[in-house]
């Protein structure tokens, strides 16, 4: 019933495929909302058991479960969702070795984890296979996401050389509002870029302050001489 989609764009998600790389509060309401959406399959990487700590934000999580690998519970909580959805879990880190493999023949992919080197290794990942990407991140009460796609916007190595290196892995804090806001807006921008419904956002990165509730749209320049996606 939504304007303009019709059978046709639905359809188009059930035979479309998406990888999210991390499940957590942010990565967690991307997966939930696009296999509500009827998307057809997700391909999803996430390490790690569940700990009680997860629980502000992990919506696909359950407290009965601690321990678990997060991956078995939110595959148990997905089949509640949507069982007609096919799901290839992977309880590993990403790196240059494994991502590319991973991500090949999705149509789409979400970086939502909490560390640098399995966003750079998604983001080379994605310009070589020449698959979308939508980067999104949030620390404390500040959130952002920006899509990449290939050689044509800037992708993450154009303006992230390497590790930052004042930055610790879950060494922040998290309002689970705030992670689930960037996840669901990840989402529409999924839902946009597999079935050509509306304009995805180009050239530029949405920035969320939530503290005051102010939002940022600055422009993101391709760097020619970057080594990811650069031409020079
Ligand atoms: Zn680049």
């Amino acid at each position: 019933m939504l304007e303009n989609f019709g059978t046709e764009k639905q359809e188009n998600l059930k035979h479309s495929a998406a990888f999210i790389g991390g499940i957590g509060g942010l990565g967690g309401a991307t997966a939930a909302y696009l296999a509500s959406a009827g998307i057809g399959k997700l391909v999803i990487s996430h390490a790690g058991n569940l700990t009680e700590s997860n629980m502000n934000r992990q919506l696909l999580m359950d407290i009965n479960r601690l321990g678990d690998p997060r991956i078995d519970v939110a595959a148990e909580n997905f089949m509640k969702i949507n069982p007609d959805l096919k799901l290839e879990m992977h309880n590993v880190r990403l790196n240059d070795d494994n991502a590319k493999s991973l991500i090949k023949g999705c149509n789409v992919a979400v970086s939502a984890r909490p560390n640098f080197p399995e966003r750079m290794a998604m983001n080379k990942a994605c310009v070589n296979l020449g698959i979308p990407m939508i980067e999104a991140a949030m620390d404390d009460m500040r959130g952002y996401y920006f899509n990449i796609f290939p050689h044509e916007t800037a992708c993450l190595n154009c303006f992230i050389k390497s590790d930052v290196s004042d930055w610790e892995e879950l060494g922040f804090g998290v309002l689970g509002a705030v992670s689930g806001t960037i996840g669901c807006m990840a989402a529409v921008e999924a839902v946009k870029i597999i079935t050509g419904h509306g304009k995805p956002l180009k050239g530029k990165m949405m920035h969320i302050d939530f503290m005051n509730m102010r939002t940022i749209t600055p422009e993101l320049r391709k760097d020619q001489n970057c080594s990811v996606c650069g031409s020079k």
